[in-house]
């Protein structure tokens, strides 16, 4: 019975040390697991997978708003779920956007009943802001544009007439800018301006109308600013409102007047779509954030062709979900880092930054806990101006507000990846201007540091043929990797980095 209870003893003591031993070599193992460990999990296979579905037939392309985007909403906030990431948005991944947009049907000019075609007689680009904008009236001052007084007694005037016909060697360019300059001297509400064109058949005529008719979009906020709406209309429509109007008594006086109301009237109508996100919260420092990103949007259709966008930003974006997805599965395993990740794909970058910009003013987080931002916009392909290898990538912003920050960058290179890091394009009066072209710079404005990665253009940037068979996985993996080793120092590091200078 001694014996036995002895032995018993013994049986359990050996248990214990066995336990004890166990759970020591799990622990050590645990410790031991860092960055190099989940790395690999951002590989080319999954990337590709991602690049596929977002550049597939049914998407279409991702245009802001339209059913292919939301399509792609759809994937990538249940990728987010199914990683366990938790959703920033009041219970939800998805931050709804609103905004209003314009396209062709969204404009009436011309004569009561009597409307002109949009694009054949006229076009326009919208207001500056989302409310409906109705002119209406019987007399026009008229002018040459470039003798348009800098203060015009214009309030009795519903419409202002600028002649461009005697501009016939004036660049486009230059033509944009005199009509911008014209149109500032007029901040007087209830005032719309009419620029004839010289014709419209030109390079910028067509390309204007071109816009027009894809659509336009913008964030919805109020009426800011009294600027009047810019109507262009053809030489023959001004030809007919010459027909129907007489000049004011005196031969010298600008103004003319007409039997009928000329009409211009503005609808914009609302409409909505999403930025997806999903947080990895972390440790004792969990209310400070990394946010990773890449735009979800691209172009769409244009009469019925998929502007697939693969490598812009299709490469981003997936990068940005196989990040998440390697990050999860460290937490599954239980590491924990210091600080959260938000991981984050936006709309409407491909119209101006709008996803960003939206999120910036209306963040789930305060903006004071955003650590830094890490934004893949295009690492999918390799510069065909330029490069040859595919160990490189463009860093652009680094060093412009924390050392910090472009330090860590370079150091983590070093160990972990070892890529050429390129600066060409980080200087801000690169005439490309790249460091104000993506969705980082959004958050530059907002004094959060940033880093852009991106591998340059090549001949299918914005084209149909930006397809998903042409991106190198490994090349865009390799260049994830870098981002995800960079993320984790920045979650993982003692201090949260300083910010030396705000933009
Ligand atoms: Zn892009």
């Amino acid at each position: 019975m001694n014996v036995g209870r002895k032995k018993l003893k013994s049986d359990q003591m050996y248990l214990r040390l066995a336990l004890f031993l166990a759970f020591l070599f799990q622990t050590t193992l645990l410790s031991a697991q860092s960055v190099a460990d989940f790395a690999p999990l951002v590989n080319p296979a999954t990337l590709g997978q991602h690049v596929e579905v977002l550049a597939s037939d049914s998407i279409e392309g991702r245009e802001t708003a339209e059913p292919g985007m939301q399509k792609a909403v759809s994937y990538v906030e249940k990728q987010f779920q199914s990683f366990g990431l938790k959703p920033p948005f009041n219970g939800s991944y998805r931050q709804e956007v609103p905004f209003v947009k314009w396209n062709v049907n969204s404009y009436d000019v011309g004569f009561g009943e009597n409307m002109y075609e949009a694009g054949k007689g006229f076009y326009m680009m919208p207001p500056g802001h989302s409310n409906p904008l109705f002119v209406s009236g019987k007399a026009f001052w008229v002018c040459a544009i470039d003798t348009l007084p800098n203060t015009v007694n214009i309030t009795k005037q519903s419409m202002v007439l600028l002649l461009t016909s005697h501009m016939k060697n004036i660049t486009d360019d230059s033509l944009n800018n005199l009509i911008n300059e014209s149109v500032k001297k007029l901040s007087v509400s209830k005032v719309a301006a009419i620029v004839v064109e010289r014709n419209f058949d030109g390079d910028r005529e067509k390309r204007q109308i071109r816009r027009m008719n894809s659509g336009m979009l913008a964030l919805v906020k109020q009426e800011s600013s009294a600027q009047p709406p810019v109507c262009h209309i053809s030489p023959s429509v001004y030809k007919d409102i010459r027909k129907k109007s007489k000049r004011e008594k005196g031969s010298s006086s600008p103004i003319i007047h007409l039997k009928e109301n000329f009409t211009i009237k503005i609808n914009g109508y609302r409409t909505t779509c999403y930025n997806v996100g999903g947080i990895l919260p972390g440790g004792d420092a969990g209310d400070q954030y990394i946010l990773v990103t890449a735009h979800l949007d691209h172009l769409g259709k244009r009469d019925s062709v998929i502007y697939y966008g693969a490598d812009d930003d299709g490469s981003g974006s997936a990068a940005v979900m196989n990040l998440a997805a390697a990050f999860a599965e460290a937490k599954r395993q239980s590491v924990v880092l210091k600080r959260s990740i938000l991981f984050l794909l936006f709309t409407g970058e491909e119209k101006g930054l709008l996803g960003s910009t939206y999120f910036t003013e209306n963040p789930p987080i305060p903006m004071e806990q955003t650590v830094a931002n890490l934004n893949i916009d295009m690492i999918g392909r390799v510069d065909t101006v330029s490069r040859k290898d595919n160990r490189y990538v463009y860093i652009i912003g680094s060093d412009k507000m924390s050392k910090d920050l472009h330090q860590l960058s370079e150091s983590t290179n070093n160990t972990c990846c070892q890529i050429n890091l390129d600066y060409t394009y980080n200087d801000e009066s690169h005439p490309m201007r790249l460091y104000y072209r993506s969705d980082h710079y959004s958050f530059v404005k907002k004094g959060v540091p940033a880093i852009f990665y991106f591998t340059g253009l090549h001949d299918d940037y914005h084209k149909p043929t930006d397809t998903a068979d042409k991106l190198d996985y490994v090349k865009t993996a390799s260049i994830a990797q870098l981002v995800f080793s960079t993320a984790w120092e920045l979650a993982n590091r003692p201090d949260r980095i300083t910010v030396d200078q705000k933009r």
